[in-house]
């Protein structure tokens, strides 16, 4: 048997427990058919740990996170919390955990499944075979830097402010990460700024410049203005490969791309800090998707960003290639065998619930070993 693997789950509000109660499905199946053990402890995040401790987060599930070798997450939010308190909100749980694992490299791929070509909105020529990957810097810029806040004006009116700010430091170690997943995949990466008109964009730009040619010169760089990337997303997505930018930027040009695909019920991402000291590496996985408040507790969710979140979590934590591969192939299979759940139905194909696509999934890998 291989060595225990600590794993910290965090399911969170919504749909959260359903899709990740798939997960375990997942691990019971990895257990018993490839003898992989995982030590789950499970925590509460958002507003259901709001309504345990009135906080979106407790010290010691930070501390579990920091220890965990990853977090898997469902999702935070509902109208329930709409009015907590600011600090006390769902989200602020993510964004503490975001910022004391030090998770600044958001990994969110965008690939079209042949059997889901007709979800996107594009046309299948534009869409067909995508796979690109976002790598947002998640930790500063705008929405982190300081001075924030809104004031009332000397001469009457009140103004409101954040401050977008870059240091060459979180520049440099977010295009490593770019840069070496690259690597890995088609070679290139899109640096995605505003350095026509932001100082920090022009920032950005030379630095990358720099540590490209210093170290990567054998990957292709290529920079671009954010409107512009945004625009060509929707005109010729398959252009990209890597696309490195900043928390602002990549917050909208990751949804513009997760929409390529047709279904945020199928987007997985990825969170990941540099090596510390030990050489461990923090990482929190977790879908694209928010809670689906209108879906919840109906078994009517999609589980399969989760899923491959942990294909993520598999591949970028516990280096299981293979057993990241095998799950890959058995999403793709059951998209094949035409088992949909609501959010991606296509006539002609058979509807299933949360818990069956869980099952279906099973069944798929039970035919691959
Ligand atoms: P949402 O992603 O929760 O839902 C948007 C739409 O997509 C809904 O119609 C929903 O039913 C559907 N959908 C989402 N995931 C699905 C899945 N797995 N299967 C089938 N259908 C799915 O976004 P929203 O409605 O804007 O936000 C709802 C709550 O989630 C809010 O409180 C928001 O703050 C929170 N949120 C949390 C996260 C997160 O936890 N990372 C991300 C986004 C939104």
């Amino acid at each position: 048997m291989s060595d225990a693997k600590n794993l910290l789950f965090l399911p969170g509000d919504g749909i959260g427990p359903e899709v990740m109660g798939q997960v375990r499905k997942i691990i019971d199946w990895l257990a018993k058919n490839r003898s992989v053990n995982f030590n789950i402890t499970e925590g509460l995040v958002g507003g259901a740990c709001y309504e345990a401790h009135k906080c979106a987060v407790t010290d010691e599930t930070v501390a579990d996170a920091m220890a965990a070798d990853a977090v898997m997450l469902g999702a935070v939010g509902g109208p329930k919390w709409d009015n907590v308190e600011r600090h006390a909100r769902p989200e602020a749980g993510l964004l503490r955990l975001r910022k004391e694992m030090d998770l600044f490299a958001n990994l969110r791929p965008a690939m079209v499944f042949d059997a889901l070509v007709d979800a996107s909105t594009l046309k299948d020529e534009v869409v067909r075979g995508l796979d690109i990957l976002i790598m947002r810097e998640l930790t500063s810029g705008v929405y982190f830097g300081e001075p924030r806040g809104v004031e009332d004006l000397p001469g009457g009116g009140r103004k409101g402010f954040d401050t977008q700010v870059y240091t060459d430091a979180e520049i440099i170690r977010a295009a490593h990460v770019a840069f070496d997943l690259a690597k890995k995949r088609g070679n290139k990466v899109h640096s995605v700024e505003k350095a026509n008109v932001m100082e920090s964009g022009k920032f950005w730009r030379e630095v990358v410049t720099k540590l490209h040619a210093e170290e990567y010169a054998d990957v292709t760089l290529e920079h671009m203005y954010a409107d512009n990337c945004a625009m060509q997303l929707v005109r010729n997505p398959k252009q990209f490969d890597v696309i490195l930018t900043d928390n602002l930027f990549g917050d909208l040009l990751s949804d513009c791309a997760a929409m390529l695909t047709g279904s945020l019920g199928m987007l997985p991402s990825a969170s990941l800090s540099g090596k510390d000291e030990n050489g461990k590496v923090r990482a929190m996985y977790e879908p694209v998707h928010g809670s689906a408040p209108d879906i919840a507790g109906q078994d009517l969710a999609n589980p399969l960003a989760t899923i491959l979140s942990f294909s993520m979590c598999l591949r970028y934590s516990f280096d299981m290639g293979a057993e990241a591969d095998l799950l890959d192939q058995g999403v793709q299979n059951v998209l094949n065998a035409g088992i949909r759940t609501g959010d991606i139905m296509q006539a002609g194909m058979q509807q299933v619930g949360c818990a069956a696509m869980g099952d279906a999934l099973i069944t798929e890998l039970n035919k691959l070993v």
